[in-house]
Parts: C-alpha cells; structure tokens; sequence
C-alpha cells in the first residue's frame, strides 16, 4: 500500500528507483547503550529548533534523535518543554550531545551503528557502499557496523518516530523478549535520508518501509551482544528506565507487536515493489508502445481527451502485463476500441490502453459456427473473415467500424424482434481482471449443453471496460443470407395499425419517425429463399434499388424537395449543393446550418426530408451485413434509450395507458407505440428543434445483467434514438446546439423514464451534471436493470478492480456515487 502510493507518483521504473534513493525516508531504529552515564545521544543537532516530529515534509532538515534509556524521546511532546530547556541549552553545546531525562551528558563520537539488513536493499546497499566501500553485503538479517560519525557525514536524520520508543523497563520480561530480538527499549525508528536529498511532499509515516538496526553502542557488533543478560535492550543495565515497568508493560506488548505489523507490512510492500520491478523488466521486453499527451476524439467529435499515457500492445502477454502492471502501481488503464462511442465512455485522461493492434480472428469454429477474435478485430473484419466460410454475424449495427471488445461491452445492438442485441451472441470470453488476472469465461468448450448460468459471465458480457480488458472473443455466428429490403413510408395511424404484422414478418424492421410531420419512413427485410439466392450474383450487387437504374438521376429526385428548400434559403449554397449532386445527409446538414435550433426551421428540414423519403420508397437485396448498415448522417448528438415491451406472444402489462401524455390509449397498442406517441406530443407541446429521424428498432432479450435489453430470450425490446446534428464547426453554436440537447434529452427522461423504464444505451449515456440530477439518474438506473443486478455488477466491478484503474469519471458516477 504505502510503496503503491510511492509508485504511482512514479513515472518511470529509474524515477522510481531514484526516488527511493533520492527522496525516500527509511526507517530506522537505534539503540543506545548506556556507558559512562551516556543513555543516549543527539545526532547532528545543528537545527534544534526543527525538531518536529510530525513535520518531516521539509526539505533537507537536519533531522534530530534525542534518546535516553526510558526511551523518552527529547521532542515528545510530553517533554515539550523541558525539551525547549534543553535544546537551549543544548545549542550553546557541543554538537554530540545528548540527554537523559532533562540531564546533558556527553556522547562519546565513536559511536557505532549496526546495520541490518532488512526488507529494502536498495537502500542497505547505498548505506553499506557509501559507509564501508568494500565490504560484502550481509544476507538479510545480518548485521554490520558503521562509525555513526561515518553515518552522519552521509546521511541525515529526518524523524524520529515517536510511537517506536521503547519505553520499556530493562528488568521487563517484555523488553528482554524485545533486546534479544534486536529492538530494545531505547530503541527508535528514524526517518533516514541522504544528505543533501530534497524531501518531496508530505510522506509522514506513509513513506516507511525500511527498518535496518542501528546500534549506538560503542563496541557492540550486535544489538544483543551489549546484552548478555537479555535486559533491557538497548538500554542496557542503566538505572533510569527501570522505575517504569509496568505502567509501560502494555504499552511495550503494543511496541512489540506493533513492530512486527509493521515488519508484514514492510515485507508485503517489498513484495509489491520486487513484483513491480519484475513486471516493469519484463514489460520492457514486450511488445507494446507507449504515448505520452495523446489526443483522441470520438467519431462526433463531441467528446476530446488528451491522455497522459495512451498505450498499444501487440501481443496479448503485453496487454497482461500492462494490466497487471497498471494496478500493482494503481495508475489508469482504461481500455479503448474503436472511440467511436458518442458519449467517449471508454476515455480516461490519466491513462488508456488501445486494443486496436490486437485485431486478429484467431480461429472460425464451421461446425460450431463460432469465431474467435481479438478484441480490436473490427465488425467490418470480422464479416469479410466469415464470408469464406459463409458465416455471419447475427445482427449489424448501423456502422461496422467499431471493434468487438467496443461493441460488445457496450451492449450494441441492430434491429429484429426475435435477435438478441450483440453481447448475447457472446459465447466465451477471456478478461484480464486487474485484481484477478486473465479468467475464462462462457461455455466451456465440450460443455455446451451445460445450461449453466455463470453470474460473472453475465456481468462481463456487457462490462463497460470496467470489469476487465476483454482479450478473447468467441461469437455465435449464423449462415450467411442475403436479405431483401423494403423501404416504404406511411403514416403514425398506419404504424399503429399495421405494427403486429411488420414486428412479425420482417425479420428485421426499423422505423424512421420525421419529427413535426406525418411521415414515417418503414425499412423491412428479410432473407431471401435459397433457390433465388443462388441465382444471385457476388456480395454486395444491388439488384434493384428504387425504381430507375441511374443512380446519379435518381438522387437528383429524390433530394430535390431538399435543395428547392435549400434555394429558398441560401441560393449560393444550393447552386454548389447541385453541382456537386450532393447526398441527402450533406444537404439535410447544409439546411439545418442555417438555423439549427429554431424550430420552424426545423419544422421545414424535416417535411423536406419526409418528401425526400416519399421518393426513396423501393427495394434492393444484398448480403445482410450491407443491407443492415445505413448511412447514420454527419456529427451529431445521440440520445438512444431501450425499454421492454412485452413479447412477440403477448403484449402483457405494456396495455396500460400512458399516464403522462395524459392521453388514454387503446388497448391494443404495444407499449412501443405508446412511447413514440408520448414522445412525439412531448416534441409537439414543447416546440422542441427535434431533428429527423427518430430511430426505432427492436431486439430480443439478453441475459448480460447490464444489457439495456435484459430479460428472457423471447421478450421484446425496444430501441429509441433521438438526434440534433452539429451542422457547424463553430464552437459557439456547438455548444448551443449541445445544451438544446442535453435539454431534450432531460425532457424525454423526465416524462416518460420512470413510466416506461427507460434504460440509456450504454455509448450513449452521459453523466448528469446536476448532483439532484445525479442522485435521481442513478435511481433510475437501479430501477430498470432492478437493484439486485446493479448491486452484483458493482460488487463485481469492486472485486475486480479495487483499485479502479479501470474506470473513469462516467463509469464512477453511475456506480460510486453515494
Ligand atoms: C455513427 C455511429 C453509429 C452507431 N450505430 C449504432 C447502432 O446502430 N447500434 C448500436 O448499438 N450502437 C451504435 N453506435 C454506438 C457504437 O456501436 C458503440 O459506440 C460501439 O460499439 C463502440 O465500439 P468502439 O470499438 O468504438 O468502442 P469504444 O467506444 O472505444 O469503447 C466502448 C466501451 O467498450 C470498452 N472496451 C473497448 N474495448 C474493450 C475491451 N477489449 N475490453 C473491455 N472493454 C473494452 C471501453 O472501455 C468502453 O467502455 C453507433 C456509433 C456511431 C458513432
């Protein structure tokens, strides 16, 4: 613990190491025999006045040690004043002084130190090196001795630890235990450093994690061999300290055993710093990079962050290092994929680890049809990957850019009632824990018709990077199909009449509500049967698409209510728009430029692209991984929430009335249908700038306790998207644009979360800033996944990284908050 608080100040294994000769304190204990009326002595006390011992934060002090056989230190506190007396007096003295109860004496200079080896040799070597050039080092637990003249002229005493004394009778049976195992009763812990050394900040006691002997004795080799008898420690037959033996019994028990907790402490910090040290040597021989002041930015370029430490590995054995590593230091290492997430959830200033180099498909399972992948394969990969082995992935995201591990612990999902969201087709996976290292996770092979439920596996699959660093990949895949698509727009009254039939006979559907219109733009397909597929030709071949082969006319007809909007409003802008024949999202940005956030303007863009739609209406089959794509626009903010609805079966409770539309609904409406009402009268009575489209799409139930479709494997989910684009680089009205929609998002929240359990998609989800707000958020959160789970993910994220180098402020806020 305490070398962990060294380390992660560290920025390098040589800062490291010279830190601890440069800077660290080290403690010592000293023991004193007394002679000639000596008991104690007073080491370099060229600065009396400094002698402080909670204050060891100055830089370079000449530290004092002021002992005497009772071990009643010169600068406790209890002696504060007498100590004043004597350090008065003192000053006018000579430098060797010491006192013993109030009374100078003086030190005979020959005293000896004897060193001991203990848990840190670093610093044992320095001292011996420096000391006695040319004598062997001592195995631990031997001692040497050293001239304690020779020792001052090195090293400065910082702090004497007031707790250690000994304080102890010579005639204890305690304090004979004690001396014969070195630490007697005049015995102290010094904060030791070298001289001319800066102390760097406050280290106070935390800094301790070394404790060689040093004997004061004149002659004695050993702290023992002053002691024949046993007695007294360091403090030898002396008369003074032998009054006080049994008001000081327990409290020397208390030194003793605190001594040796303190020595376990020593030992296991060692232990960290040797496996430390190994790592970071091993580390070195890995594969991997480091970057400092890294600059990443996600695909809206919404989210920026300029990382300390941004780190690459290219074997899995680095990133298990640079894993294990990161949390013996406690330092940040938050895993990133593709960055494309639009809230940033996997960025972390303090430090990230890229998956991207490790992006290999390792192995394709035909008979299983299961791939195993690195995570930073991308989907796109992926896909190409399978096609010679006619597999698939089952379900596709609008884009195919993000990385497995990405799209995976977020819970992404595409559009089909009866198909799971992505992380549910995750069948095994491996996941450096930072506390636990690598675990395997899934269905083990050979055991498949094992139904047994691993609560870890379930928290894993949708881990948010904060469980571990997913490092294998085992997919379910499908056959390849082929798809046909229909694209058609109808009406809300439609939608609601014809919804039953389309969630039930396209195998994947999605609806496009235009804000502020009557349109709604309906995109169905399904797999087309195996006799016409074999007639059809390569991947990617569009059969047809629309109604005219020529698709640069086809275009100009279908955006034309856009750029006739277009030349109303900015002429010049048109005319380049038609030269160029721009595509429907360039103009959709180009018109909503001209005033994004005022909603008549809106109101225009949207019936402009509601026309657009009209005359897209059409058909065309292709693979379904290019089928499921779609253009997604330009930058924009994002707001996507999931929610039950029943099943495919039975719509169940989902037939209540919406309550906070305050509008009675008939009961054969599914509860998706009675959301997009409710959200599309919120629009209408709030006049909100609602860019088009709002995105609706359906999976199935996923088992990962964190999906945002988490139920059983035959409910229905629906998905929810609203959008405002960033039809700008102007920061200004960027930021406008932003807070219109932070607003809009609170909007929706706050009428309809609580009524329809409204869960955020996990890319999508951002931190609220307001702490009410906050509080309420997390609430929320608690009550869609419901407590249980949310108490399990957490416990586990705890077990995993207690340290949380893994997460980052999003990931805290939703998990820690109080
Ligand atoms: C234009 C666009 C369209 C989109 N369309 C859809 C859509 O149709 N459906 C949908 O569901 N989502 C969609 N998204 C969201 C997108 O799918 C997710 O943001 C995406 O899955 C993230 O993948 P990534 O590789 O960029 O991951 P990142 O954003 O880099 O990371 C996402 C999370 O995964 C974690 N992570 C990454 N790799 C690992 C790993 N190896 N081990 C552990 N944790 C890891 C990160 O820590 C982070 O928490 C879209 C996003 C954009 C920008």
């Amino acid at each position: 613990m305490m070398m962990m608080m060294f380390y992660r100040r560290q920025p390098s294994r040589r800062a490291f190491v010279e830190s601890i000769i440069a800077t660290t304190t080290i403690t010592t204990s000293i023991t004193t025999r007394a002679r000639d009326g000596v008991a104690g002595l007073v080491l370099n006390n060229n600065n009396n006045n400094n002698n402080n011992d909670n204050d060891n934060t100055k830089s370079s002090t000449s530290g004092i040690l002021l002992i005497n056989r009772r071990g009643i230190a010169g600068h406790s506190n209890n002696n504060r004043q007498q100590q004043q007396q004597n350090q008065q007096q003192n000053n006018s003295q000579n430098q060797m002084e010491t006192y013993v109860g109030g009374n100078r004496a003086r030190v005979i200079p020959s005293h000896q130190l004897t060193l001991a080896q203990t848990t840190n040799p670093l610093l044992y070597r320095k001292l011996i090196r420096k000391l006695m050039p040319g004598v062997p080092l001592s195995k631990p637990g031997e001692r040497q001795t050293v001239a304690l003249e020779d020792f001052m002229k090195e090293f400065q005493v910082l702090h004497v630890n007031r707790g250690a004394a000994g304080g102890m009778s010579s005639s204890s049976p305690s304090s004979s235990a004690t001396a014969r195992g070195g630490r007697g009763g005049d015995e102290r812990d010094l904060l030791v450093m070298s001289k001319g050394a800066k102390l760097v900040g406050a280290r106070k006691r935390t800094a301790r994690f070394f404790s060689p002997t040093f004997d004061g004795s004149s002659n004695s080799t050993s702290v023992e061999g002053g002691n024949s008898d046993g007695r007294g420690g360091g403090g030898g037959g002396g008369g003074g300290g032998e009054g006080g033996d049994r008001q000081h019994h327990s409290k020397s028990m208390w030194q003793k055993y605190r001594f040796y907790a303190f020595m376990l402490g020593c030992a296991l910090s060692f232990y960290a710093y040797r496996e430390s040290v190994k790592e970071t040597e091993n580390l070195e021989k890995q594969n991997y990079t480091t970057e400092k002041e890294y600059e990443i930015e996600n695909w809206s370029g919404t989210k920026k962050v300029v990382v300390d430490t941004f780190t690459q590995p290219e074997t899995t054995e680095a990133l298990e290092a640079i894993v294990r590593h990161a949390s013996l230091r406690g330092k940040k290492i938050r895993p990133v994929g593709a960055a494309l997430s639009p809230n940033g959830v996997a960025f972390e200033k303090e430090g990230m680890v890229s998956l991207a180099l490790l992006d290999k498909v390792l192995h394709v399972d035909e008979e299983k049809k299961q791939v195993t992948v690195q995570p930073g394969a991308r989907v796109s990969d992926v896909t190409e990957a399978l096609r010679k082995y006619n597999l698939t992935l089952q379900n596709y995201a609008s884009i195919r850019e993000q990385q497995i591990g990405g799209f995976t612990q977020v819970g992404a999902h595409g559009t089909g009632a009866k198909i799971p969201p992505v992380d549910a087709t995750v069948v095994r996976m491996k996941l450096i824990t930072p506390s636990r290292g690598v675990i395997e996770l899934g269905v083990k092979e050979g055991e498949e018709d094992k139904k047994v439920i691993d609560p870890t596996f379930e928290a894993a699959k949708v881990g948010l990077g904060s469980l571990g660093v997913a490092s294998e990949i085992t997919l379910q895949c499908v056959d390849a199909y082929q798809l046909k698509e229909d694209t058609f727009t109808t009406t809300p009254e439609r939608i609601e009449k014809n919804h039953e039939t389309w969630i039930r006979s396209y195998k994947h559907v999605r609806y496009m509500w235009i804000p502020h219109t009557d349109c709604v733009v309906v995109v169905g397909s399904n797999p087309i049967d195996s006799k016409k597929k074999k007639s059809l030709p390569g991947f990617g071949t569009v059969l047809s698409y629309l109604t005219t082969p020529n698709e640069r006319k086809q275009n100009k007809y279908r955006t034309k209510p856009m750029i006739d909007l277009l030349k109303k409003l900015d002429k010049e802008s048109a005319k380049k728009a038609e030269q160029e024949n721009v595509g429907f999202g360039e103009l959709r940005d180009l018109l909503l430029r001209i005033d994004p956030l005022n909603v008549d303007h809106v109101k225009k863009v949207n019936a402009a692209e509601a026309e657009f739609w009209k005359r897209s209406h059409g058909t065309r089959v292709d693979w379904s991984d290019q089928i499921l794509g779609f253009d997604c626009g330009g930058q924009q903010h994002v707001l996507e929430v999931a929610f039950p609805c029943g099943t495919l079966e039975e719509k169940g409770e989902n037939l209540v009335s919406s309550a906070n539309a305050g509008v009675s609904h008939p009961s054969s409406l599914r509860k998706d249908l009675l959301f997009m009402r409710d959200l599309r009268k919120m629009i209408a009575e709030n006049n909100i700038p609602a860019h088009a489209p709002i995105e609706q799409r359906w999976t199935s139930g996923s088992s990962s306790i964190m999906s945002p479709s988490h139920g059983e494997k035959d409910s229905l989910h629906s998905w929810v998207g609203i959008i405002m684009y960033l039809p700008t680089q102007v920061e200004a009205e960027r930021e406008e644009i932003t807070a219109r929609f932070t607003e809009y998002g609170e909007q929706m929240r706050d009428a309809l979360g609580d009524e329809y359990l409204l869960k955020t998609h996990w890319a999508k989800i951002e931190l609220e800033k307001n702490m009410v707000r906050r509080s309420k958020q997390v609430e929320r959160l608690k009550t869609a996944y419901g407590k249980e789970n949310f108490r399990a993910f957490r416990d586990l994220r705890r077990k995993f990284d207690p340290k949380g180098v893994l997460m980052n402020e999003l990931i805290e806020g939703l998990f820690e908050s109080k």
